[in-house]
């Protein structure tokens, strides 16, 4: 038995023995946490140890009192020093792998969208996220003394988690922004609430009992546009972290603080005539049919020029995706959308249908009219390029193809698909005057070459992960520089010892 799970028993034999008014039994924690203050709760669960609120393992009703605790973990941390950052790291990191079984299935079960082997797999791999070993102090020497300049912590950080990926992008938005000092409130998608406020309970009880820090993560348990708002207007409330779709990314430009907001993406993927089909295909496959197309990075529309369009489908149908015929499309493309007359700027708009959104590509064929087997993974079709399917961010295990004559045209259909969202676009070519051209007019913060989304993102392909790219505000795969203030210290005239 780990470690952690033997100090998790603990922790749940404490709250039995404490709800029944007795003192456990020593248990040899390496940090026991300090004593609970007595509170008029009658052990019903509701006090912090900083006092300030009713919040239970950093899980609160109201977001104020969730601020509030969050900036009292904070000056705890503060005083705990990096040693403290490091253990939340390695504590969130070993439980996330854990439990990953567990919270992958409890994600899936709130959500209702994605599939479980890579909810799962999301949660193993937040020890690809980087910690404090991120953050290297920059020293200047001269004939003017020394200067060091210095990546320290802003205090709470606001941060919104959206439903595709609730709790790791929770547990890796936690690395980073504990690696570089600060605490966080989180207000998650009402739809995968229940699934991060119980990592929330989980962390904290871990981090309780290894640092004596409390509240270092607080959560509002009951996610609402109105907490959100309080999140963003309470004054402990430094920075904010969103991670969504543009509504919330809009919202949150519009508070006044900084933000670094990770929004939506449309990436788009040229297949050129240099490229092997089938190590296209492959990757094609990975990266849209990952998490039943949730993922922001993933593949979502495919420009092919079209003396290889035949031979890049063939190699998808070899690989296991299902060609879709026209008929069904259409079928596919009516059940998944709806255009709404007079909508938006009052042309007709069109409207993803939630229900299809991250369903198995089985689920997405019935509806198109077709069987296939639940084995399958992907399924794609033929389409023009501004087909629907192309245009919106639609997050559904199929994926249209769309011929184009020059590489000229798949980059300008590129630029249209990906609408400015500068998040990610790819390509399969070994000419790197192709691949130039397309980094240099789609300028997406990722662009990968010959490989899966994924690959841009350290699966596969060199870097690090992080599950909030700051897309508009320009930080890119956040790491816990992104959340760090530089200041600098200058000795004039001194110091230099040379
Ligand atoms: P969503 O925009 O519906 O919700 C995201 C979060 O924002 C949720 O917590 C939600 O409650 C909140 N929210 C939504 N509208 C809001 C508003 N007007 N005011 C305040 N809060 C609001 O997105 P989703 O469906 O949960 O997630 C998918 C979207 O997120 C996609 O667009 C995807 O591309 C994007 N995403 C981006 C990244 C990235 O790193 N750039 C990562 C994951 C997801």
């Amino acid at each position: 038995m780990s470690a952690i799970n033997e100090a998790l028993i603990r922790d749940v034999v404490a709250e039995v023995l404490g709800r029944l008014g007795q003192a456990p039994a020593g248990n040899g924690s390496p940090s026991p946490a300090p004593p609970r203050e007595a509170c008029a709760c009658n052990a019903s669960g509701h006090a912090t140890g900083s006092g300030i609120g009713r919040g239970k393992h950093g899980v609160f009703q109201d977001a104020k009192e969730a601020c509030e605790a969050a900036q009292a973990g904070f000056l705890q941390l503060k005083r705990k020093g990096v040693a403290a950052r490091a253990k939340v790291v390695e504590i969130v990191k070993t439980l996330a792998d854990t439990n990953a079984a567990e919270w992958g299935r409890i994600e899936l079960e709130e959500t209702q969208i994605g599939r479980l082997d890579h909810k799962i797999e999301k949660l193993k791999i937040i020890k690809l996220v980087p910690g404090v070993e991120w953050l290297h102090p920059d020293g200047l020497s001269g004939d003017h003394g020394i200067t060091l300049e210095e990546y320290t912590p802003f205090g709470v950080v606001g941060a919104i988690t959206p439903s595709t990926h609730s709790v790791p992008t929770l547990s890796g938005n936690i690395v980073n922004i504990v690696a570089a000092g600060n605490a966080v409130v989180f207000n998650a998608h009402p739809a995968a609430a229940k699934c991060a406020a119980t990592a929330v309970r989980t962390y904290n009880q871990a981090i309780t009992r290894e640092t004596g820090i409390e509240d270092l993560i607080t959560i509002v348990e009951q996610p609402t546009l109105e907490s959100f708002k309080a999140i963003c207007t309470h004054d402990a409330v430094r920075l904010l972290c969103v991670t969504g779709g543009p509504g919330v990314v809009k919202a949150a430009m519009q508070v006044g603080k900084r933000a670094i907001c990770a929004g939506p993406g449309n990436p788009p993927v040229l297949v050129d005539d240099t490229a092997c089909m089938k190590r296209a295909a492959k990757c094609i496959i990975q990266g849209a049919a990952y998490d039943n197309n949730l993922l922001c990075i993933g593949e979502k529309e495919v420009f092919v020029l079209d003396p290889v369009a035949d031979q890049l489908m063939a190699e998808l149908e070899k690989a296991g995706a299902v060609r879709l015929n026209s008929g069904q499309l259409d079928r596919l493309t009516r059940e998944a959308f709806t255009v709404k007359e007079g909508h938006g700027a009052g042309c007709p708009e069109p409207v993803v249908n939630k229900a299809l959104i991250g369903k198995d590509a089985a689920v997405l064929a019935k509806a198109a009219g077709v069987s296939v087997s639940d084995k399958t993974e992907l399924l794609f079709a033929e389409t023009a390029k501004d087909h629907v399917f192309v245009k919106e961010e639609q997050m559904m295990p199929f994926i249209p193809i769309v011929r184009v004559k020059t590489v000229e045209e798949g980059i300008e259909a590129s630029l249209a698909a990906e609408h400015n969202y500068k998040h990610t676009s790819i390509i399969h070519s070994h000419d790197v005057e192709h691949m130039t051209a397309m980094a240099r007019a789609l300028d997406t913060t990722l662009f990968i070459k010959n490989g899966p989304c994924m690959a841009g993102l350290g699966l596969g392909g060199e870097g690090y992960l992080s599950y909030s790219i700051a897309t508009p505000t320009g930080e890119g795969v956040t790491n816990p520089r992104t959340f760090t203030r530089v200041r600098r210290c200058v000795m004039v005239d001194n110091l230099r010892i040379y």
